[in-house]
């Protein structure tokens, strides 16, 4: 197992997270490395990729890697299949679009059709590229802010303002102010799934934590919440590895501080203030 070169860090006083790639068997595994106040170091696949969470008294994770090197290959290779499978089951000309599978229609002529299952666009051209991606973040807003008005009612909680950016690291976040950010990548996602991302972001409104508590109000909604987790991650993985269009940034995960408990599921993709 060889340890990689460190190609970014972030760091505020003593180095606090840092980006690595691990490689094993010719195989190369980006990575995360997090310190945060906890007595023992672990691993999480987050959102598709590798989470090393060390103790902030821990210098190095490299024991731990070394340690746990057959679970992460595994792990690792359990998400590929499923991302590679999304990606099998699609045409050459196909890409999918709020979860559906659009025809690739080469034209002068931009357009996207969920109805007909079509969208036009001349792939080489950039401005199309710009265009479309514009259109797209149109169709999420409107999904998610349906989807917002519709959660924040049920559960008695006034949102602040809604954001759609292009998040590296997560599908949605909240700030202390209560305003909601959501990554323009959900628009891969099929509707359920989106509005499930949503309910979560809302839910957090109400408890911050990833608590018994959340988990609850969660389920409530969502009986099968525990497998939407696991396609999240699954989609993660594969937008991030098998998109055909480049409607997203292809940026290496960033890091990001974050402090929250993730005792019932690993993190699979939110951010906590
Ligand atoms: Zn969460």
């Amino acid at each position: 197992m060889r340890i990689g070169r460190r190609y970014m860090r972030r760091s505020c006083g003593a180095l606090k997270s840092w980006t690595d790639v691990l490689e094993v068997n010719g195989i190369k595994i980006e990575y995360t490395v997090e310190k945060r106040r906890v007595k023992y170091p672990r691993l999480e696949f987050k959102t598709g990729s590798l989470l090393v969470v060390l103790p902030e008294n821990m210098k190095s994770e490299e024991d731990i890697l070394e340690k746990k090197k057959s679970w992460i290959i595994r792990k690792y290779r359990e998400i590929q299949e499923v991302a590679n499978k999304i990606n099998e089951s699609l045409d050459e000309d196909e890409v999918i679009l709020f979860g559906r599978k659009l025809k690739i229609i080469p034209s002068e002529e931009l357009g996207i059709d969920l109805k007909e299952g079509k969208i036009s666009i001349n792939p080489e051209s950039e401005v199309h590229h710009r265009k479309i991606k514009k259109q797209i973040r149109k169709i999420l807003r409107e999904k998610i802010e349906e989807a917002v008005e519709e959660y924040s009612k049920k559960l008695c909680l006034k949102p602040g303002k809604i954001f759609i950016k292009n998040q590296r690291s997560k599908w949605a976040s909240c700030s202390s102010t209560g305003n909601l950010s959501f990554n323009l990548k959900l628009a891969v996602l099929p509707e359920e799934l989106i509005r499930y991302v949503v309910f979560h972001e809302v839910a957090h409104l109400k408890e911050k934590r990833h608590s018994t508590e959340f988990w609850n109000i969660v389920e409530k909604e969502f009986k099968n919440f525990k497998v939407n987790e696991k396609r999240l991650t699954e989609y993660w993985f594969y937008i991030n590895t098998n998109y055909k269009l480049p409607l997203f940034n292809r940026r290496r995960v960033e890091l990001k501080d974050e402090n929250c408990d993730n005792r019932v599921l690993s993190s699979l993709g939110f951010n906590h203030p």
